[in-house]
């Protein structure tokens, strides 16, 4: 079990190398891990994820720069995440269908916090999954039909143009595209289950940082990582949040 989340950790290990080069449209296989600063390559034993980290106390050996907690963080993130997939989902089709969503996911969040900006690429990978896992859905009679994956792009895509539009650029093009790719996923019911939840997290955060006066009134808070949590929450608990909701008016 514990060498399973080891490996988890390094998909995680293999997030951060996404992350960090798919907005600087460098490759994500060559050339290997370097550190970001003095540009050494890492050895085998600097590249086991958190525990290197752990080990080198945060900092480059050769140069001594301080490599950011947020790379142990990521790693540990897509342990914990994919783990929660696993405990809803047992080893099935749907386990990895979900899991490779989370993890575009957490590689979109990250990405959007750093550049404010989501990849069409990966909004495209995010597209053929949920086609992958509609047909799946048809072909098992376990998922959403063509025309509620239909209303789910155009409820998603749709409403956020909407507030693009009213808000003047309050929303960007990249929420926009993500949240109809994510409409194939969850259909209409599910997509307004996303638009729910990403917009009380993301209210909750704001105010959160409004009061820690972090962020101005006008300053950007990209509203992607929102999606990505309330996507996460959709897929991994919707039936529960959804049973727990009403259970509250009845
Ligand atoms: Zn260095």
């Amino acid at each position: 079990m514990l060498v399973l989340f080891f490996l988890l950790l390094f998909i995680g290990s293999f997030l951060n190398v996404c992350i960090y080069r798919i907005p600087r449209e460098e490759s994500i296989v060559f050339p290997g891990s370097h550190c970001p600063h003095c540009n050494t390559p890492l050895k085998p034993f600097e590249l086991l994820p958190v525990v290197s980290w752990l080990a080198l106390r945060g900092k480059c050996r050769t140069c001594g720069v301080k490599i950011s907690a947020r790379y142990p963080a990521v790693e540990l993130l897509t342990g914990i995440l994919i783990t929660l997939v696993y405990l809803s989902y047992g080893l099935s089709i749907s386990f990895f269908a979900i899991s490779f969503l989370t993890l575009l996911l957490i590689v979109m969040t990250f990405i959007d916090l750093d550049h404010q900006i989501i990849p069409d690429g990966l909004t495209i990978m995010v597209a053929v999954g949920g086609v992958f896992h509609l047909a799946y859905g048809l072909i098992g009679n376990t998922g959403i039909t063509i025309g509620q994956a239909a209303l789910g792009v155009l409820i998603g895509g749709g409403f956020f143009l909407a507030i693009a539009i009213v808000s003047n650029g309050g929303m960007g093009g990249g929420d926009i595209k993500l949240m109809a790719a994510l409409g194939l996923w969850f259909g209409w019911q599910g997509i307004l289950l996303v638009m729910f939840l990403s917009f009380i997290i993301g209210g909750i955060v704001s105010v959160g940082l409004l009061i820690a006066r972090r962020k101005g009134r006008k300053s950007m808070v990209p509203f992607g990582p929102f999606i990505g949590i309330g996507t996460f929450l959709t897929a991994v608990y919707g039936n529960q949040i959804i049973q727990w909701y009403f259970s509250m008016f009845i």
